[in-house]
C-alpha cells in the first residue's frame, strides 16, 4: 500500500471494526446464543455445535465489554501509530513515537479496564490472545526458562568458535532461493492450490479461508534466511489449510490460540527446518542450486551452521537458545506499562539495560532497540509471550507425534513429511479454534502446558553441536 494511503485505510478499519463489533454484540447474536445454550448440555462436550456454542458465548461477553465507540478509535488511533512507528523507526526517532506509543499504552490500560481482571490488568490482554491463560503462569514458565537458558547460552558463548557459520555469508541470489523453498514448502504439505508465497518486508501469513491462505518471505543479498521465514510461515499456513471444512465460515474456524498458531510455524522451521535429519535429506538438493558457494560445504557443516547461537538485537533474527530470552524482556517490560510502573518514554533507557543484562549486547540505537517490533505501535500488548509458548509447545507436539511414530525422524530424513503433517492435522489442524488451547495440548499430547521437554531439546541439541559436556546428576 502507497504510504499515502494510511490515513483513508485508517478511517476504513475503523468503520469496519465498529460494523464487526456491532454485529457479535447485537440483540440478535445474544437471542440465538440465549437459545442454543439450553441444548448444550444434550451434546458431547467435543461435538462441534457444542463448541461453537460455548466458543461464540465467550467471544460475544468479551466483546460486549467494550464500547463500539472505543473499539472504533482504538482501531484508527493504531493505524496512525503504526504508520508513525514506520517512518519513525528507519530514523531512530523515538522521541516521534513516544506520544502515539503512549495512546497506545493508554488504549491498552482502559482495554484492560473494561474487560476485567482479578489480578493482573495483564492479563485481560494476554486473555485475548492465550484464552484462559494468566500472566501468573506465564512469569512461572518463563522463569524455568530463563533459568534453563542462560547456563545453556553462557556454556555456548565459551565454546563459540565451535560453530562456523561462514558459508551463509555468501552471495544467494534470489530465484534459486525461491525455487528451493517452494519445492520445500510444498514437500511439506503446503497446498499451492490453495496458496501462494510472495515476497514482503517481513514475512507473513495471511489467510481468507482454508482454502486461500498465502505466505511472504524476504531475501537478503547475503542469507538463506528466506528459506527459514518461508518454512515458518508455511507452518502457520498449514494450520490454517487443515481446519475442518465443517468449521468453515464459523467462529470455530481459525486457531486455538497465537500460541498454538506459532508452534505450527516454529515446528516447521526449527524441529524439521532446523534438524540433522532433514538437511541429510535436503542438502543435496541445495547444493545443486548452489554449486559455487556450497563447493566445499557438507550436509553436517550446514547443519551445523544454521544452528549456529549468537546473541544478537534483533528478535526476528535470533537463534533458538537466545530467543526465548528476547521474549522475557518483552513481557516483564509489558507488564510494567500496563501496571503504569514503567513510563513509555523510558522505555529506551530500560530496554538496553537488559539486553545487556540478558543478551550481553546493547542496542547502539533504537531502532534496532526499542523500536524493533511492529507489535507496540499497532497497541498489541500482551501477544509476545505466544511466540514462546509456541517454541515450548513445538516440542510438546513433535514429542507427541513421535511417541505416535517411533520412526518419524528416520522419515523426515527420507523426505517424507506426510506422516508428520498427519499426526498433526488429526490432533491440531482440524479441530480448529474448538478447544482452548489448554485442553488441545492436553488432548493430543496428555500433558499440561510444560518446559521440560523444550529444555532438554535445547541441551540435547546444543550440548552436542558446540561439543558440551552435560554434567550428569
Ligand atoms: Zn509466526
Amino acid at each position: 500500500m502507497p504510504s499515502g494511503g494510511a490515513e483513508g485505510r485508517a478511517e476504513v478499519i475503523a468503520t469496519l471494526s465498529r460494523l464487526a463489533h456491532e454485529q457479535v454484540v447485537s440483540s440478535t447474536t445474544r437471542d440465538l446464543l440465549d437459545a442454543a445454550e439450553p441444548l448444550c448440555d444434550r451434546l458431547p462436550a467435543d461435538s462441534d455445535d457444542a463448541a461453537l456454542i460455548r466458543v461464540t458465548r465467550r467471544d460475544v461477553d468479551r466483546a460486549r465489554k467494550l464500547p463500539a465507540d472505543f473499539v472504533a478509535e482504538r482501531a484508527r488511533a493504531a493505524s496512525q501509530s503504526i504508520q508513525v512507528w514506520r517512518e519513525a523507526r528507519p530514523r531512530n526517532d523515538f522521541a516521534t513515537f513516544r506520544p502515539y506509543l503512549e495512546r497506545m499504552v493508554e488504549f491498552a490500560r482502559r482495554t484492560a479496564d473494561y474487560l476485567g481482571y482479578t489480578e493482573h490488568p495483564y492479563d485481560a490482554l494476554l486473555d485475548g490472545y492465550e484464552p484462559e491463560m494468566t500472566s501468573r503462569e506465564v512469569a512461572a514458565l518463563f522463569a524455568q526458562l530463563r533459568d534453563g537458558t542462560v547456563p545453556l547460552l553462557r556454556a555456548v558463548v565459551a565454546r563459540a568458535s565451535a560453530v562456523d557459520a561462514g558459508v551463509l555469508r555468501q552471495e544467494y541470489a534470489e530465484e534459486p532461493v525461491r525455487r528451493f523453498a517452494l519445492a520445500i514448502v510444498r514437500a511439506f504439505g503446503y497446498d499451492l492450490d490453495r496458496g501462494r508465497l510472495d515476497t514482503s518486508a517481513h514475512p507473513f501469513s495471511t489467510g481468507f479461508n482454508r482454502n486461500d491462505v498465502r505466505i511472504t518471505t524476504r531475501y537478503g543479498r547475503q542469507s538463506l534466511g528466506a528459506l527459514f521465514g518461508a518454512f515458518h510461515e508455511a507452518g502457520h499456513a498449514m494450520y490454517s489449510q487443515g481446519s475442518a471444512p465443517s468449521l468453515e465460515r464459523t467462529p470455530l474456524a481459525g486457531g486455538a490460540s497465537n500460541g498454538i498458531h506459532e508452534s505450527q510455524s516454529r515446528l516447521w522451521e526449527n524441529l524439521v527446518g532446523r534438524s540433522r535429519a532433514f538437511w541429510q535429506h535436503a542438502f543435496p538438493a541445495l547444493q545443486q542450486h548452489f554449486p559455487t558457494q556450497l563447493r566445499a560445504t557438507d550436509a553436517e557443516a550446514f547443519y551445523r551452521a544454521v544452528n549456529r547461537v549468537e546473541p544478537s538485537l534483533i528478535r526476528v533474527e535470533a537463534d533458538e537458545v537466545t530467543y526465548n530470552l528476547h521474549i522475557i524482556l518483552r513481557f516483564e517490560l509489558e507488564q510494567g506499562l500496563v501496571a503504569g510502573a514503567i513510563a513509555p518514554q523510558n522505555l529506551p533507557e530500560i530496554w538496553n539495560a537488559k539486553m545487556t543484562e540478558y543478551l550481553g549486547v546493547t542496542p547502539p540505537a533504537d531502532t534496532d532497540g526499542v523500536m524493533q517490533d511492529i507489535h507496540w505501535s499497532g497497541g498489541l500488548i500482551g501477544y509476545f509471550p505466544s511466540y514462546t509458548i509456541g517454541n515450548v509447545v513445538s516440542v510438546q507436539f513433535f514429542e507427541a507425534a513421535r511417541r505416535a511414530h517411533p520412526d518419524l525422524v528416520d522419515r523426515i530424513r527420507r523426505g517424507e513429511f506426510a506422516t508428520l503433517l498427519g499426526w498433526l492435522r488429526e490432533h491440531v489442524h482440524t479441530h480448529g479454534r474448538k478447544f482452548f488451547p489448554r485442553d488441545l495440548l492436553e488432548r493430543a499430547t496428555g500433558t499440561p502446558l510444560t518446559p521440560v521437554p523444550y529444555l532438554d531439546y535445547l541441551r540435547a541439541k546444543y550440548h552436542e553441536i558446540y561439543g558440551i559436556q552435560s554434567r550428569a546428576g
